[in-house]
């Protein structure tokens, strides 16, 4: 699927956890001029419009989404370009539709290290940028470290390069998130030159980790609720709660990872919001703590 203008599209298979309705109006833009043209529409049109990258960090409601749905995967999920700023040192140029594990790749075909935590990351460089994804220890520094300028666009079509520390990169957050700007490339440093072993072994250590730890072939949106502010994994309390296992219609709290919620199959998005109210209550009632939902609720 790819181009133009489409009404009524299902975003259930456009999602990881392959759930939600359909996009009253849907544009996938392979290009920022189209991007331009679809945001021109929705305006004209007086639409609201949503922005999805590969949708592994949302939940779409069963309603679906009004107005236009706008999918990146397509800007430029090929291409890229590498210059030399004034000191040496080297930037990476991508577009957002990019995909993280690819941007992985692409540093370590130019020799550099630092970005093999992206190899299991499944979402795009613009939803990436836009939430500071990030794995392990210093996790809000992951991505902040390391993009150097984004490029946006308004949803009245003004386009601009901004130095990404502008829109203050934290903990699963930034600026970006819900300020209208939609993310079409973004700049990265490559500083930590590597030999290709040694970028080889610890992306293979980050798949390893992953798959011991994470249910990977299940539908899922990684991890549902943030950290506390004080650094301690949701998974603590929700395993600490004994809800490991715990189900809501087709929506199961993982057996292996009590932060992942599956879809076993049939799940809708109101399983879902009704798993997470449940895990929210518990967590509060017997440990005191309040947990905020990681992923993006749509509609
Ligand atoms: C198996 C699995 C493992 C995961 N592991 C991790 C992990 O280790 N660390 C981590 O941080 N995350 C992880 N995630 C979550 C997810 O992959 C990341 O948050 C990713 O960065 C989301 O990118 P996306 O393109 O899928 O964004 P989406 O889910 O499509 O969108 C997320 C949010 O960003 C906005 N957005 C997306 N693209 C743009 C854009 N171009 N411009 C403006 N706004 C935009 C959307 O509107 C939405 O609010 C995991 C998910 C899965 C399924």
């Amino acid at each position: 699927m790819s181009g133009g203008l489409q009404s009524n599209i299902p975003l259930a298979p456009l999602t990881t956890w392959k759930i939600g309705g359909p996009a009253s109006w849907f544009w996938m833009p392979e290009s920022e001029e189209e991007l331009l043209e679809a945001l021109a529409w929705a305006r004209k049109n007086a639409h609201p419009v949503h922005i999805l990258g590969r949708g592994s960090n949302v939940l779409v409601a069963d309603e679906g989404l009004p107005g236009l749905t706008v999918c990146l995967r397509n800007l430029g999920s090929s291409g890229h370009e590498v210059t030399s700023m004034a000191n040496g040192t080297a930037v990476l140029e991508v577009r957002a539709g990019l995909s993280l594990p690819r941007l992985s790749k692409l540093a370590a075909q130019q020799g550099f290290g630092g970005y093999e935590f992206y190899i299991g990351i499944p979402g795009t460089v613009g939803g990436g940028v836009t939430i500071n994804a990030g794995y392990g220890p210093g996790d809000e520094r992951q991505t902040a470290n390391r993009c150097r300028e984004v490029r946006t666009v308004s949803r009245d079509g003004e386009a601009a390069w901004k130095p990404y520390s502008h829109f203050h990169p934290r903990y699963r957050h930034t600026d970006l998130v819900d300020s209208g700007l939609v993310v079409t490339a973004a700049r990265f440093l490559l500083e930590e030159p590597s030999s290709r072993e040694a970028i080889r072994a610890e992306t293979a250590q980050h798949l390893a980790l992953r798959h011991e730890r994470q249910p990977l072939t299940r539908p899922t949106a990684g991890s549902v609720f943030k950290g506390t502010p004080e650094g301690v994994p949701a998974a603590v309390y929700i395993d600490r709660c004994g809800l490991k296992g715990t189900r809501v219609g087709g929506a199961v709290v993982s057996p292996k990872h009590a932060n992942w919620i599956e879809n076993e199959g049939g799940a809708t998005a109101g399983d879902v919001r009704a798993l997470i109210r449940h895990i929210q209550q518990v967590v509060r009632e017997r440990e005191g703590i309040e947990l905020e939902a990681e992923v993006r609720l749509l509609g």
